[in-house]
C-alpha cells in the first residue's frame, strides 16, 4: 500500500465570483467549497494525511475555514504564488509519504477512482496528472484588425485538459517545487516537465470541475446533493358573502368567498408558509404582515413568488408540494390541474411535482358547518444546508 498525502492549494485570493469571500470558501449546501475537496480526499481511503495552504488572513484562525482532524489534517500560510503555496505546503507534509497529490480547493467533485488513478501512476512513473480529452475542436486565437480571428486549429486528439489531483513521487515534487523559485507555472505537472520529468496523463473525470465563475457555481450547486429539507404550512380563512374565492391563484365559481386581508387565497398562504418553513426563512405573517396596505387585496401568489425568491437566494430550491385543501364546498377536483399549474409555474417546478387533493370534514366543526375552509401543505426543498447561509464554516 503507498503511502499518499495530498496538498490543497488554497492560498488564492480568488473573489472573480464577485461574493467578497475567497472561491475556496464559497458555500455549497452548508458545507464550503474547500471542506468538500478536502473531505472528497480523505474520503477516498488514500489519502491519510492533507495539508492545506490558506491565505494568511484565513490561515489566522484555520478553524473556522478548515474543519479540524488531528493528525489528518494540517493548515499552514499559503505564499504570494500557487508555486509558493504548494512549496510551503510540502514542508509539512509527513515524511512518510511517498506520494504527494496537489489538489485545487475549487474541485469538491473528485471522486475516488481518479484519485486512485493519479496516486497509482505517481507511485509508478513519479508524476501524473488527471486530464480529460477536449472534446471541442480547438482553435488558437490571434489579433486581428480589431478583433480576435482564429489563427489556426489545434489536433483535437492531441488536446488533454489538466484537472487536479496532480501526483508526484515525493523526489520529483521537491525537484519542481525548486524549480518553481524562478518560474512561473500554473500548476505542478507544468514544472515537473520542466524539470525533465516524464508527466503521465491518467483520466479524469468531466464532474471533476473546477468552480471559477458564477456560472460554475450554479451548476455546483445543482449538482450538489444537500440535505432534503421539509416545511408544514397551514390556514384557513373564513366563507364570507360578497368576496371572489380564490384558491392557488385559481377563481373558482361559488356562492361565497373568503375573508381576508389579501385575496384570502389559502392554498398560497399555507404553500407559502410551507416554502418558507422548510427553509426556515420565516412565515407569511411576518413577512407578509397583514397590516402592510402594500398586500391589501393582493394577489397572494405574488407573496409565494416572493418566498421562492428568498429561498432561491440561500440557494435552494423547491423539489415537490403536497396540498390538502379542507372544504364541504366546493369541489376541487374540477379545478385540480389549473391549481397544479399555476402553483407549479410560481415554484419553478414541473406540475407533477405539485398534489392537491380535497377533502371534506364530514360536517364536523367550523370547516364541517361550510363556514370556513382549511388548507395544509407539505413542501420539501433541497440545496439548503443546515447552517444560515453566509454562517457557514469549514
Ligand atoms: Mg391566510
Amino acid at each position: 500500500m503507498i503511502r499518499v498525502a495530498a496538498i490543497v492549494a488554497a492560498g488564492g485570493r480568488g473573489t472573480r465570483l464577485g461574493a467578497g469571500v475567497p472561491k475556496q470558501v464559497l458555500d455549497l449546501c452548508g458545507i464550503s467549497v474547500l471542506q468538500r475537496s478536502i473531505d472528497a480526499l480523505l474520503a477516498a481511503g488514500l489519502v491519510e494525511t492533507v495539508v492545506v495552504a490558506l491565505p494568511a488572513d484565513l490561515a489566522a484562525d484555520p478553524d473556522r475555514y478548515v474543519r479540524p482532524i488531528p493528525g489528518r489534517v494540517r493548515v499552514v500560510t499559503g505564499g504570494e504564488r500557487r508555486q509558493d503555496s504548494v512549496a510551503r505546503a510540502l514542508k509539512a507534509v509527513p515524511a512518510e509519504a511517498e506520494v504527494v497529490l496537489v489538489h485545487d480547493a475549487a474541485r469538491p467533485f473528485v471522486s475516488r477512482a481518479v484519485i486512485a488513478r493519479v496516486a497509482e501512476t505517481a507511485a509508478a512513473h513519479g508524476a501524473a496528472v488527471a486530464a480529460v480529452r477536449a472534446r471541442d475542436t480547438v482553435k488558437r486565437a490571434t489579433a486581428g484588425e480589431g478583433a480576435v480571428v482564429v489563427g489556426g486549429t489545434l489536433p483535437r486528439e492531441e488536446i488533454y485538459l489538466a484537472q487536479t489531483p496532480q501526483g508526484f513521487s515525493r523526489e520529483v515534487l521537491a525537484a519542481a517545487v525548486r524549480l518553481g523559485e524562478r518560474l512561473e507555472a500554473t500548476d505542478e505537472a507544468m514544472l515537473a516537465e520542466a524539470a525533465g520529468y516524464r508527466v503521465h496523463l491518467v483520466e479524469g473525470d468531466e464532474r471533476n470541475m473546477k468552480i471559477t465563475t458564477a456560472a460554475d457555481l450554479e451548476l455546483a450547486r445543482a449538482l450538489t446533493t444537500g440535505p432534503v429539507r421539509t416545511g408544514i404550512g397551514y390556514d384557513l380563512h373564513r366563507f364570507v358573502e360578497g368576496r371572489p374565492l380564490v384558491l392557488g391563484g385559481v377563481r373558482i365559481p361559488h356562492e361565497r368567498g373568503l375573508h381576508g386581508h389579501s385575496d384570502a387565497d389559502a392554498i398560497a398562504h399555507a404553500v407559502t408558509d410551507a416554502v418558507l418553513g422548510a427553509a426556515a426563512l420565516g412565515d407569511v405573517g411576518t413577512l407578509f404582515p397583514d397590516t402592510d396596505p402594500r398586500w391589501k387585496d393582493a394577489d397572494s401568489m405574488r407573496m409565494l413568488a416572493a418566498a421562492v425568491d428568498r429561498l432561491r437566494d440561500a440557494g435552494g430550491r423547491v423539489v415537490n408540494v403536497d396540498v390538502v385543501v379542507v372544504a364541504e364546498r366546493p369541489k376541487i377536483g374540477p379545478h385540480r390541474e389549473a391549481i397544479r399549474a399555476a402553483l407549479a409555474g410560481v415554484l419553478g417546478v414541473a406540475p407533477m411535482a405539485v398534489s392537491v387533493k380535497g377533502k371534506t370534514n364530514e360536517g364536523v366543526d367550523a370547516t364541517g358547518r361550510g363556514e370556513a375552509l382549511a388548507v395544509h401543505a407539505v413542501a420539501t426543498v433541497a440545496g439548503i444546508g443546515l447552517e444560515p447561509a453566509g454562517a457557514t464554516r469549514a
